[in-house]
């Protein structure tokens, strides 16, 4: 390890206003009421209406005097499923929106307030396909609060909109792509761990292989900075130990009082890996995870997981030929102490190449235990390489840590299939 490292130049994006800790579900209606009187809540397909927070938080919002309606996403958002949303209410639109969910209720949640006042559709302002109109604002105030932990888009300035443009033809293959604006950021996140009770262990593996790979990707990426790798180390310290012991309690249907320690670890984790992507950006794994879901309709963070062991095995092996010695080939390695639980994890207990091999150890282990399905499973074959990697070159790949060949980029999806 070098010494320590003086902070150069570097910023922090925006973040909203944080609101942590078990119960805290009951501050809701309060937070809502500083914004008016009319509030769109957004939840997700699991309802989280059949669930126990359900009753109390409407009868909280209508003891605060607020009118609310409600909006129940099916799946990820489309721009028709958002742009019906807003349609139907232009003529009167809540003052504030709330998105209570995991990653699609959030992101929906997200674009619907985006647009709200703006009227354009959600197709005016994707990156990379549609209009390519800039985004006028301003955004409806929007409170997100996650039932999952793992995407991050609580503390994040995008929502993920996935779709086919109008006109497509039969040959033209969906998109999955951002709607990005400083202005989409929530105003307020509120993680109250106790709502992550229930979560099914293939949805805590998925979304938790998401948040650890937000983490690892930030941690690396040519955009870290002091503030993502101070905020990116705490998420991999708790996500280590949390994740799996969380996946285990739900498997074997146990809640325990450690349980609960697991998912409030789980909430932390999670929220650092959207802070810390938001400002430092992603790699690789990012890269080719948005064209196999919109190719093959794989789930986000199960891609994630199936591709983190391949991509960080790339990314050390062409590090360590063509930048020996470089700083995320060090973060690398401090990433393998951290996920370990190493005591010394910034001490040499480790070398750092030991560290490193402990680091793609770890990442096997968690997607042997997870049961991470790979990419075949999804009906991904070799015949695809090509698209996936020509489609693999967005704006979470230009912050990979080493630029890699298409040749690269072809044998980590072969070493994931
Ligand atoms: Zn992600």
């Amino acid at each position: 390890m070098s010494g320590p490292e003086a902070p150069g130049p570097f910023g922090v994006a925006r973040l909203p206003r944080i609101v942590f800790g078990a119960g805290r579900i009951s501050e809701l209606a309060a937070l809502a009421a500083g914004y008016g009187t009319r509030v769109l809540l957004v939840t997700g397909r699991r309802s989280f209406r059949d669930g126990p927070a359900w009753a109390p938080l409407v009868a909280g919002l209508e003891a605060a005097g607020l009118a609310w309606d409600d909006l129940a996403v099916p799946g990820e958002p489309s721009p028709d499923l958002v742009d019906g949303a807003v349609a139907d209410r232009r003529r009167d639109p809540p003052d504030v929106v709330v998105g209570i969910g995991g990653g699609a209720a959030l992101d929906t949640a997200k674009a619907v307030a985006g647009l709200l006042r703006s009227g354009t559709s959600v197709l005016d302002h994707l990156e990379g396909v549609g209009r390519g109109l800039p985004y006028p604002g301003p955004a409806t105030p929007f409170i997100a609060v996650p039932t999952t932990a793992g995407t991050g888009s609580e503390a994040t300035r995008n929502a993920v909109i996935s779709g086919r443009l109008p006109g497509a033809g039969r040959d033209d293959p969906p998109f999955k792509k951002s709607f990005r604006d400083d202005r989409l950021v929530a105003s307020v996140a509120l993680l109250d761990p106790d709502l992550l009770a229930g979560c099914p262990p293939a949805v805590i593996a998925g979304d938790g292989m998401d948040a650890l790979t937000q983490l690892l990707e930030s941690f690396t990426s040519t955009g870290a900075s002091p503030f993502t790798d101070a905020v990116a180390r705490s998420g991999l310290a708790a996500i280590g130990r949390a994740l799996p012991a969380w996946h285990a309690a739900a498997l074997g249907g146990a809640e325990a009082s450690e349980t609960a320690v697991a998912r409030s670890s789980m909430a932390w984790a999670a929220l650092c890996s959207g802070i810390a992507l938001a400002s430092a950006g992603l790699g690789a794994v990012h890269g080719l995870v948005a064209p196999l879901g919109a190719r093959f309709g794989i789930h986000h963070g199960m891609g994630c997981g199936a591709l983190v062991a391949a991509v960080t095995r790339m990314n050390i092996a062409v590090l360590a030929e063509r930048a020996p010695g470089s700083r995320p080939l060090e973060r690398y390695a401090e990433a393998g102490r951290l996920l370990a639980g190493d005591p010394a994890s910034t001490g040499s207990a480790l070398t750092d190449e030991a560290a490193r091999a402990a680091l793609l150890a770890a990442l096997d282990r968690l997607t042997a235990v997870l049961r991470v399905p790979r990419l075949a499973a999804y009906g991904v074959t070799a015949g695809a390489f090509p698209a996936l990697v020509a489609e693999s070159r967005g704006s979470s790949m230009r912050t990979n840590p080493v630029v890699l060949t298409d040749g690269e980029i072809g044998a980590i999806l072969a070493a994931s299939l």
